[in-house]
């Protein structure tokens, strides 16, 4: 383990453990392996040369962090998890996460997710780990729905900055969290003076947010993995593809509809697409050709950014990226009239309205 600087400026991808075998390993920095069993896939993965891992239990998805143990176990849970070394079911599950997470380069505290507005258990949290103080541990802050809003936003944003160390912040909801009214411009507000932030299982919130001053954050290869699902959510997945010119995700049904084959908006230029194949090729719902087009559209990103020195440059090219793009989806739809019209993200309006 290495510890959590070598997190700093980096943009990872957020994957199943399942599908870790997708991401090819020249993609972006490194990968946040999700699952109950990520401790024997991270070492699997390591031998075939992952420089930065991460690993999530994933604890969220099944329990609400409390004030009493916001990293706390299930009784029926401890018995799962592997004996490690010296210690035993009894041990702090922080202490216990970090020695069994031995391949890890740094590691995420097992936090249950926090309902909004529970401050009680967000200032519980994050005095446990600033009484931990270990360079290898970040605080994972699994969020429920609702904390970016007004109600709760200055108090959030206030217990996040006044406490020292890396955070890991993802968001329920169920599509992009930050389609919600008004959240962009709340996560914009929490990253100006912010150093130690990084924004986890997102989708191209996690770009703007790295391009605004985030110290880190990690983009989900599949839907499921740009956000924490609500419980319950029974909607079937959808085959979402990034299209590098409008800076969004599209349904693959809604591109086939609404973009002309024969036109430039058809065209990538992600190493996965060429100049053959139009952006009206995805079908269906298996969603992993999409996903490596998707994974090359980021990674191009991600260059782009690379190219810019300072926080205000990156976030300067970002909100005029945003701007074109929503301008070409605009043109776009009132040009075609007659044909399919392209919806465009909330996000997508809220990132382009920040600049002005
Ligand atoms: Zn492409």
């Amino acid at each position: 383990m290495v510890g959590w600087e070598i997190l700093r400026g980096t943009m990872l991808v957020q994957v199943a453990a399942s599908d870790m075998g997708l991401v090819p390993a020249n993609r972006l920095d490194g990968l946040v392996l999700t699952g109950s069993d990520v401790v024997a896939d991270m070492r699997n993965r390591v031998h075939v040369g992952d420089k930065i891992l991460l690993g999530d239990r994933e604890r969220y998805l099944h329990e609400n962090a409390t004030a009493e143990a916001p990293f706390g176990y299930r009784a029926d849970e401890r018995n799962l998890l592997p004996t490690v070394g010296s210690v035993g079911p009894d041990t702090d599950p922080v202490l216990r996460e970090l020695e069994a997470q031995e391949h890890a380069a740094a590691v995420l505290t097992p936090t249950g997710l926090i309902a909004a507005g529970d401050i009680r258990t967000l200032r519980r949290a994050l005095n446990l780990f600033a009484r931990h103080r270990d360079d290898r541990l970040v605080l994972a802050l699994p969020l429920g729905t609702g904390w970016l809003r007004s109600a709760w936003f200055p108090d959030f944003k206030k217990l996040l900055l006044s406490t020292e160390g890396p955070k890991a912040l993802s968001f329920q909801g169920r599509d992009d969290p930050f389609d919600e009214e008004q959240s962009v411009a709340k996560l914009a507000d929490m990253l100006d003076g912010a150093t130690d932030l990084g924004i986890v299982r997102t989708g191209l919130a996690g770009v703007g947010a790295f391009a605004l001053g985030a110290a880190f954050t990690a983009i989900g290869l599949t839907a499921d993995q740009r956000h924490i699902p609500v419980p319950a959510d029974t909607e079937p997945p959808k085959n979402l593809v990034l299209v590098r010119a409008f800076l969004s995700f599209h349904d693959a049904g809604d591109l086939n509809l609404a973009l002309d084959p024969e036109s430039d908006l058809a065209h990538c230029p992600c190493d996965v697409c060429g100049p053959d194949q139009p952006l009206n090729r995805f079908h269906g719902t298996d969603t992993k050709h999409a996903d490596a087009h998707n994974l090359a559209v980021l990674k191009m990103l991600a260059d782009e950014l690379a190219e810019y020195p300072t926080r205000a440059h990156r976030t300067e090219w970002w909100l005029s990226e945003c701007e074109e793009a929503h301008a070409r989806l605009e043109e776009l739809n009132a040009r075609q009239v007659s044909r399919a019209q392209l919806e465009i993200p909330p996000q997508l309006q809220q990132w382009a309205k920040l600049r002005s």
